[in-house]
This record gives C-alpha cells, structure tokens and sequence, in this order.
C-alpha cells in the first residue's frame, strides 16, 4: 500500500510575539498537538525567535520556518540575515510572501536568490505566489502565476525541484488585506490546474504531480476542511488563525482527519 501524501499544516506568525511570547505559545501547541504521521506541522516565528525556538521544539512533532532571510550566504550587508545563519535552526524557508513582495518591494530576480539559497543551505523552501485583485480584475491571473513561478524558480534545477513547495495565496484573500474576501474552492482548484500545467512545462509530468501545493488565505477551523478537499492541494498555509492555539490546533485536527479519508 502506498503510503498517503504528507498534508503540510504551516503558520505563519508574522511579526507577533516577542521571543519569550513565542516561546510559551509554542509550548502550549506542543502540548496539544501530538506526532501526527504523515501531517507535518510547521510554524514560522520571527527571525528573533528562531535559535531559543529550534532549542524548546521537538522536531519529530513540529518543525520551524523562517519568514525571510537574505540570498548572500555572508558579507556586508547590515541589518540582514543570511540562510546560512539560520539553516541549524530550521528546516523550511518561506520565500516570496506578498507582504514581502509588495510592502518591501521584493523582486523576482531576488525570489528566484532566495529559493536557490534556501536550497544550497538545505531548506525547503516554501514559494508563495497568487494574483493580486487588480489581476484578477485585468484577467492577469495566469500571466501572473506563469511568471511568478517561472522566475522564482529560475535557478532551481530538475534534480532540486522536488525539494520545493508552492504555496497558492491569492493577495485579495488574505485577511490582513483591506477588502479581503475568502477564496472560493473553485477559484483554488482552478490555480492548482495552472500550477501543475507550469511546472509540468518547466520539469516534467512527473514534477507537475509530485509537488506539493498549499493554499493561504483566510483559512479558519470552518473553511480548512474544504480547503483541504480541493483536489491537488497537499496542505495549508493560515497566517491570522495560526496566532490563536484553539484554531491552529483545530485545522491541525481536520489535516489529521482528512489524511484517513485521502
Ligand atoms: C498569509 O499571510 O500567508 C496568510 C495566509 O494570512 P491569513 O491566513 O491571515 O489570510
């Protein structure tokens, strides 16, 4: 029997919670939140978090993401955080957020860096892409995810592809956003269907099948289930909910029940 696809459960905690905060949530998501086989819990703290969190967390049942971090591995660049500074201290590295991409002004060319580095210091990185409502509005939406797959995945290889994962979060879902609105089960199966058509262009049926692709955006305890029934997402990826242990815990649970019916 083949075993089930993994179903990613990440949160992302943006920029809340001081060190010793993060710390005493984490503990109380350890204690409720058991070694699920097969559902891989993430959470992504601040930067400042990160070395005291790889400390308390148990790795088996949780693992850490970085929210950012710059491409050079060293070197003069004041006020940045290199991958190769912080790869002991987790194994996942979200790249391309559209906070980033829009509040910091993010290129492609420097997303397409940032994955290869994640990938040259041994972390998955996690690439978010998803169309603003303007491109939806312009009927841009596939033009958009081509590009923001084609370039962030510029200087990745067709041995390393499988070490990526794609996470769909369309800009006007996501809840920080003014306007925000939830996305529709069909608007998301329809992304997944461009997703894996582009990446099966750029490496190969095989490639378009294997990886894993997310969903993000408004994502609660009362939409994930369906979220997780769209065909070809592999996971979830809750930026306001996972801030609030009653709700990540609760999507964990969903993730776990939805794995036995997959
Ligand atoms: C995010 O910012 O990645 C995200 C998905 O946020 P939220 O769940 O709050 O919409």
């Amino acid at each position: 029997m083949t075993s089930p696809r993994k179903i990613y459960i990440i949160g992302n905690w943006k920029m809340n919670f001081t060190p010793g905060e993060s710390s005493l949530y984490l503990q109380r998501l350890l204690n409720r939140i058991p070694i699920i086989r097969n559902v891989e819990v993430v959470i992504a703290p601040s930067t400042v978090s990160l070395q005291p969190l790889s400390l308390q967390i148990k790795r088996r049942q949780m693992k850490l993401a970085a929210q950012n971090f710059y491409w050079r591995d060293y070197g003069a660049f004041t006020g940045e955080t290199s991958v190769s500074q912080i790869r002991s201290f987790v194994d996942y590295a979200i790249v391309g957020h559209s906070e980033r991409r829009y509040i910091f002004n993010e290129s492609e060319e420097d997303i397409g860096k940032k994955v290869a580095a994640a990938i040259r210091n041994g972390l998955t990185p996690i690439l978010c892409i998803g169309e603003t409502a303007m491109d939806r509005k312009d009927g841009e939406t596939a033009a958009t995810i081509y590009s923001q797959l084609t370039n962030g995945l510029h200087e990745v290889s067709k041995e390393d592809i499988s070490k990526v994962i794609i996470a769909y979060e369309p800009v006007w879902a996501i809840s920080s956003n003014k306007n925000a609105r939830p996305a529709k089960p069909a608007d998301i199966d329809a992304a997944v269907i461009l997703i894996r058509k582009h990446i099966s262009k750029l490496y190969g049926k095989e490639a378009g099948e294997d990886i894993p692709v997310l969903y993000g955006g408004s994502v609660n305890t009362d939409t994930a289930g369906g979220y997780l029934d769209v065909q070809g997402i592999d996971g979830l990826l809750i930026g306001g909910a996972s801030l609030i242990a009653d709700s990540f815990c609760g999507i964990v649970e969903i993730a776990k029940g939805k794995l036995n019916e997959r």
